[in-house]
């Protein structure tokens, strides 16, 4: 492509709307334009890498036996009713009627879609399993659209769902889902763990986010520094060890006056204690009951931990007002004294703690020496708390550190969620009929495009890998005024395309610095400039990435283009 008529708006000033680096680059390097809060147009440059994406993924995916379709992004009500979602989906589902004031929604994905279509086409055991996917356009009204196409409104997603007849057949679709994800995400030259993620009442190993590591990431991510582990700080298993043995002789637990003494820092400076020594208690409404939980002071409590155990649809911090009216003053929240329907769940780490500090459920009182056990009694001991760095990895006694994320994939087992709902079944082998067994996987192309931004940058520009670059080498003449430099850009343009490569030539008639400087923010693998020892036959070759450059005859440029390019695939 010639340069001079491509549609390529490049700035040299940063976009005041963008704040991360990936999004100021996006627009800066002509890749795209924000058509309004979270909607953006692509433009040449951009959906060429839009693309490389989508067939990476597309290779992939039909690799592991999917199946290309492709579904309407408009959805009637119904359908979304059937399943619940239209009440429960919230104001992130864009909605819109027709002109008959019908309803329907702008797709922000397509389960309920996929599932009417099996089910209405599909009803044996014969055709099963199968997986089928699309590359198409989704909404979602997000609260906060920001950060360019990493949360927008209008994006581009992979979505895949699979239909089995077993659990056993479900496992194998994800695993082969997982396994396909992790050859997209490495050809696209992204550093990513696979993270275990929360999968609410289905439990176990029923999801997976893949995770492009970056400190602009809104997730943390709790994983291994020896093993592979790695999973969301909400679902990370923390590892109990008994730590301290309790002493035998124990002193008599005893009412203290803490008059305004409530948070943990307060208590600490009032009796002269480590955080370790209290007990947090805090109540949670969870459905129509309420519950207490108790972590140690220096421990944060996981909230999905506590929702899982105590198996709720919903749960929530018990109000102000809540609390008045079972008697509980709030900041003196203890186990002691309880409504007697109320059940106390506790870390693991507290039925170690010996001499304690608890509040007494009592207005400006705590209790010290508390034992418990003695004291009160607990209903279960379980892992209640956030997973902290430095503590033991659940698989391999390794360390857990912690990065941040942005989550590019999803992989989930959906069992009969749906196709219970909207009577997805099929005949087994001896006639009866089954529930469909579900699986569905996301990838999302655009967010893609702008996690590999943010990995590969430097102060200059855009730094591309090979398999995503919109092209892979840049031909730039310095000068195009003079004969002899125009002339043998062009051949060597002509050359390299004819040998396979894509190739840009800079064939503007702009100075050399401004040249050097777009060529760097868009950042093409391979930079060939043709200056002054052109009538030598001599170039310079020149990789983004490492900024290692070598002066080349054109007569050997071939062979060195093979051998770099190949080096950086
Ligand atoms: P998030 O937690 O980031 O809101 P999600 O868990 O709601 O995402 P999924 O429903 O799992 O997203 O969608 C599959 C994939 O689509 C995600 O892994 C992500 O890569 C992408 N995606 C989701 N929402 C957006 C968005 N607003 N903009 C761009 N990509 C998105
Ligand atoms: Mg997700």
């Amino acid at each position: 492509m010639k340069q001079s008529k491509l549609f390529l708006p490049t700035l040299r000033e940063v976009p005041a709307e963008a704040e991360i680096v990936s999004h100021q680059l996006m627009v800066r390097a002509g890749l795209m334009r924000q058509l309004v809060s979270g909607v953006y147009t692509y433009l040449p440059l951009g959906y060429r890498v839009l693309r490389k994406v989508q067939q990476i993924v597309r290779e992939e995916m039909d690799r592991a036996g999917a199946q290309e379709i492709s579904m309407p992004a408009i959805q009637p009500a119904e359908l979304w009713q059937e399943t619940g979602r239209w009440d429960a989906y919230g104001p992130e589902l864009m909605r819109l009627k027709d002109r008959h004031n019908r309803d329907f929604v702008l797709g922000p994905t397509h389960e309920e879609v996929v599932t009417g279509l099996v089910r209405d086409n599909l009803n044996t055991y014969k055709k099963l399993p199968i997986n089928l996917y699309q590359i198409q356009t989704k909404y979602r009204d997000e609260v906060r659209p920001r950060f360019g196409v990493i949360r927008s409104r209008e994006f581009i997603m992979k979505d895949a769902y699979s239909f089995d007849t077993t659990r056993e057949g479900l496992d194998k679709s994800y695993q082969d889902m997982y396994d396909a994800y992790t050859r997209i995400f490495t050809r696209a030259g992204l550093t990513f763990r696979a993270v275990e993620a929360d999968a609410g009442a289905i439990g176990g190993k029923g999801t997976h986010e893949f995770m492009a590591l970056s400190e602009i990431g809104e997730d943390t991510i709790a994983y291994c520094t020896s093993c592979d582990y790695a999973a969301n700080l909400e679902k990370a298993e923390v590892v109990y060890k008994s730590a301290e043995k309790r002493t035998a002789s124990q002193a008599e637990m005893e009412k203290v006056a803490t008059p305004d003494v409530k948070t943990i820092e307060q208590l600490m400076n009032h009796f002269d204690m480590e955080a370790r020594q209290f007990i947090k208690a805090l109540v949670f409404k969870a459905d129509e009951r309420f519950v207490v939980a108790l972590v140690r002071g220096d421990h944060e409590l996981n909230d999905v931990k506590l929702k899982n155990i105590v198996d709720a649809n919903v749960l929530t911090m018990a109000t102000e007002e809540e609390l008045n009216k079972l008697g509980i003053p709030l900041g003196f929240v203890g186990p002691f004294n309880l409504p007697e329907d109320i059940e106390v769940y506790a870390d693991f780490a507290i039925q170690d703690m010996n001499g304690a500090v608890a509040g007494a459920n009592e207005k400006d009182y705590h209790y010290k020496n508390v034992v418990p056990g003695r004291d009160f009694t607990v209903k279960t001991y379980t892992d209640l708390r956030n997973i902290i760095e430095g503590d033991e990895c659940p698989r391999c006694g390794g360390h857990i550190a912690f990065a941040r994320g942005i989550e590019v994939g999803h992989v989930f087992k959906l069992g009969t969620r749906y196709s219970e709902k909207m009577g997805a079944k099929f005949l087994d082998e001896n006639g009866k009929e089954q529930p469909m067994i579900m699986g569905c996987y996301g990838i999302g192309i655009s967010r893609t495009v702008a996690a590999c931004v943010e990995q590969n940058n430097d102060e200059n520009g855009i730094i591309w890998p090979w398999s995503l670059a919109p092209y892979q080498i840049h031909v730039v003449p310095v000068n195009v005024k003079n004969e002899e430099q125009k002339q043998l850009a062009d051949s060597i343009y002509e050359q390299l395309q004819k040998e396979g490569y894509e190739v840009l030539l800079d064939d503007r008639p702009e100075r050399a610095g401004v040249k050097f400087k777009d060529a760097d923010l868009i950042g093409l693998p391979i930079r060939v400039t043709v200056g002054g020892k052109a009538g030598e036959g001599l170039v310079e070759c020149k990789v983004r990435k490492t900024g290692e450059s070598k002066d080349v005859h054109v007569d050997e440029l071939l062979t060195y283009v093979k051998e770099l390019a190949a080096s950086l695939q």
